[in-house]
């Protein structure tokens, strides 16, 4: 998987760039512009199958190609896109919440994701596995990252 994200860097980017793994649990890859460093979550690359940790390094690959100013807007999309970033798998975790555009929160603070906008109250399905309106979720629109 080294030798994949070397080879990534190696097509796409210029030698300034360094691949390496990293300690992150709430998200599976970092790209770091001060450091020009990609990194992959070593707790992540060790469940992750290896097709999705290839869309994980393109994803970040896309970050560095496309700059910092253009976030997960269009150049990136568009850039993502053209080296084979399908975008349509939701991983648990990172990559699933980092895309979500409703974050919600339950009243004893557990978070909660979704892509479109949640219609009808829904509760916290971790203090309650039944519907309990002492735990519905507040869903707030996310801004862009
Ligand atoms: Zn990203
Ligand atoms: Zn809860």
């Amino acid at each position: 998987m080294r030798q994949w994200a070397q080879a990534l860097i190696d097509l796409h980017l210029d030698a300034s760039w360094t691949f390496g793994f990293d300690n992150a649990k709430t998200r599976a890859g970092l790209c770091d512009y001060t450091r020009r460093r990609i990194s992959v979550s070593r707790h992540l690359a060790a469940r992750y199958a290896d097709d999705e940790i290839h869309q994980v390094l393109l994803h970040e690959v896309a970050h560095a190609m496309a700059g910092p100013r253009a976030a997960h807007g269009p150049l990136w999309k568009r850039t993502a896109k053209a080296l084979g970033y399908d975008g349509k798998r939701t991983h648990d975790g990172a990559i699933a919440s980092e895309f979500a555009t409703w974050i919600g929160h339950c009243p004893a603070g557990h978070v909660h994701y979704r892509y479109r906008r949640p219609t009808g109250a829904l509760a916290c399905g971790r203090c309650s596995r039944r519907f309990d309106v002492a735990h519905v979720i507040t869903w707030q629109r996310r801004s862009a990252p």
